[in-house]
């Protein structure tokens, strides 16, 4: 099998909220993707209203429907309900999902901080169509994953696994206090002090909010280095193989250094299709 990777040229040369233009130059990147063999690239198309407004109120969507970056943000959760579908479907091993738009701020009627549509909710909706039922969602972004939090709220099937500002446990939502970092290695083992809650949920799916907001020198900066992103995928990766099959599903979170994302993203995808 392959690992799927969704892009849309749609998301170069636009200033996205928070992030920019933080894909320019990725159209080389994604050519160069689409002649390895072991890699399928995929263009997403915009999720339906339907599925939005089973998870938006509709005051709020037809608030973001006037936005310029509203087209961007519906091809991002489309991108993603699809990588998450093709995934549990085994017609991917695993998948990246690059973002726009679209993420873990965006609650069933709000919304901030460059996000606007929920990416979490259509696609876990759309999973428990397709028989799956409990799932992981790592967040490794420097901010904590609000909308991703309110959307999540009643589903126990979900553990939502937040690296953020504050140590939190309520049932399967938990908040793991990442603030005053002491380096990659720092970090990669407060990660990894989680697995075994990770194994004990017994995920059917594992899916990784990664942001690299958290680079030194990025935006949301935990002062950590690009190849601590690398590290983190691959220990995920394994552990994803380990409880669910290799079901792993990583999206482009935070983060707007442009260079830190040309140089960690192949290096991620390298690793994801070994
Ligand atoms: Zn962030
Ligand atoms: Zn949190």
């Amino acid at each position: 099998m392959t690992t799927g990777i969704f892009f849309h040229k749609e998301f170069i040369g636009k200033n996205w909220p928070v992030v920019g233009d933080r894909y320019e130059g990725f159209d080389k990147l994604i050519e160069d993707l689409s002649k390895d063999s072991e890699i399928e690239v995929i263009e997403p198309e915009p999720v339906s209203e339907e599925l939005l407004l089973r998870i938006h109120s509709k005051d709020f969507l037809e608030e973001q429907r006037s936005s310029w970056y509203y087209y961007g943000a519906k091809l991002t959760v489309g991108g993603f309900v699809k990588a998450c579908e093709m995934v549990w479907k085994e017609k991917l091993k695993n998948a990246v999902v690059f973002l726009v738009a679209a993420g873990h701020h965006a609650s069933k009627s709000s919304a901030w901080g460059g996000t606007y549509l929920s990416c979490i909710g259509p696609t876990s909706l759309r999973l428990r169509e397709l028989g799956l039922r409990r799932f992981v969602l790592i967040d490794t972004d420097a901010h904590h994953g609000d909308g991703d939090r309110d959307v999540l709220k009643e589903d126990e099937d979900a553990f939502h696994l937040c690296f953020c500002w504050r140590d939190l446990e309520e049932d399967s939502k938990l908040c793991v206090n990442v603030r005053s970092p002491e380096g990659d290695e720092w970090y990669l083992e407060k990660v990894r002090s989680m697995f075994p809650r990770i194994r004990d949920f017994k995920p059917e799916m594992i899916i990784h909010f990664l942001g690299h907001d958290t680079h030194w020198n990025d935006y949301g900066s935990l002062g950590l280095s690009e190849n601590f992103y690398i590290e983190l995928a691959r220990e995920v990766k394994l552990l994803a193989e380990e409880v669910c099959d290799g079901r792993y599903v990583i999206m482009d979170g935070g983060g707007a250094n442009r260079e830190v994302g040309k140089y960690i993203w192949p290096r991620i995808i390298k690793v994801l299709k070994k």
